[in-house]
């Protein structure tokens, strides 16, 4: 196990397949137009594979494949089987919008997939047209039936909740879960790169969210009074339902991150908020052995610091965290290509 500064350990490796999306949800990618990776930096099935199996020799013990939309890969069965593969590895999971999922469920699920987190932040067609600009709502639906057809288990559903658009759905989100056998997350609207209509007004706290639930559905108890790892503070409600809160934004969990992402043409970032990262693509086309690479890693983490979200919360003012025109510039930026 390596630890950074914090003595944090390299734990959760997020790897985004691609920067494309088929959604334009207004909390991530509200703008008309993008500046997307060029075609022949995003890594290949081979690369992704290997750079998995190098972070879990050096530790981490969770792989989410992620984007941008992991299902437009057509190679995304192959990706999971290669990486389900490796050696070490405890939890592969797979983020998704789950427009696609539907009819490929059941492939991911023989290829070694462990589990699917869906995003789903509304239930209503209008709102899902205003809010991602999709008319796939029922889609959505029958690709969440489709995981528990295909015998995935710790299927969760995400939902960012914001002030104004879906806080109002939050128990019907939460009644949805529970007849599906899924856990349903309540995130916080964070001021990630991409969010560039954020702002401070929008966002629904963790307290608000509570009281919404509690108002419905009566008192939630926390599930682990006495914290944990997890960035997903666990409640149970009376009838034992059993959901998260993701406060990040209110009340970032960096003291306990281990998670790091790889864009999908290959930089490393050691924080959801880094304004920079490690190209670990150039020394994989390049040639660099395995152990090359990984001390690269090694040594990158050791020298973690970052506590990005907890530098937000100290901001006086706080607005959006990167402005269009530097987006547009350096799309690492964006949240789509960082992996959510
Ligand atoms: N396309 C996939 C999906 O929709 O799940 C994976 C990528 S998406 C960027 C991953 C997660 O990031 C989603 O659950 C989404 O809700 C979350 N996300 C994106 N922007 C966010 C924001 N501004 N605040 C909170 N969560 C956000």
């Amino acid at each position: 196990m390596i630890l950074d500064r914090h003595a944090r350990p390299l734990g959760t490796l997020r790897l985004s397949v691609t920067d494309r999306c088929n959604l334009r949800c207004r909390y991530c990618m509200p703008e008309d137009e993008y500046v997307w990776l060029p075609s022949e930096s995003i890594l290949s099935q081979g690369e992704l594979v290997r750079l998995a199996r190098i972070f879990v020799g050096l530790g981490a013990r969770e792989v989410r494949v992620t984007g941008g939309e992991p299902l437009l890969r057509a190679d995304l069965e192959a990706i999971v089987l290669g990486i389900a593969g490796v050696e070490g590895l405890a939890d592969l999971a797979l983020t998704t919008n789950g427009v696609l999922l539907a009819d490929r469920a059941e492939a991911l699920a023989r290829a070694g997939l462990h589990r699917v987190t869906i995003s789903l932040d509304t239930l209503r067609p209008e709102r899902a047209r205003a809010l991602s600009r999709t008319t796939r709502l029922e889609d959505v639906l029958r690709g969440l039936r489709a995981t528990q057809k295909a015998g995935l288990s710790g299927t969760k559903i995400n939902a960012v909740v914001m002030r104004g658009v879906n806080e109002d759905e939050i128990g019907d989100l939460l009644e949805l879960g529970r007849g599906h056998g899924a856990e349903v997350r309540f995130i916080e609207y964070m001021d990630v790169g991409g969010a560039t209509r954020w702002s401070l007004a929008d966002v629904v706290s963790r307290e608000e969210i509570l009281s919404a639930i509690a108002n419905r559905f009566g008192t939630p108890a926390r599930v682990d009074p006495h914290g944990s790892l997890a960035p997903a503070e666990r409640f149970r409600l009376p009838d034992g339902t059993v959901f998260g809160v993701v406060a990040s934004t209110t009340a970032p969990f960096c003291g306990s991150c281990d998670r790091s992402r790889v864009t999908a043409d290959g930089v490393w970032l050691t924080c959801l908020y880094a304004e920079q990262g490690q190209s670990l693509r150039a020394p994989l086309r390049e040639g660099a052995s395995d152990e090359t690479l990984a001390e690269l890693i090694r040594l990158r983490w050791t020298a973690r610091a970052d506590r990005g979200a907890e530098e937000r919360l100290r901001l006086p003012a706080r607005e959006a965290l990167v402005p269009i025109s530097r987006l547009r510039a350096d799309p690492h930026r964006e949240m789509h290509t960082r992996g959510g």
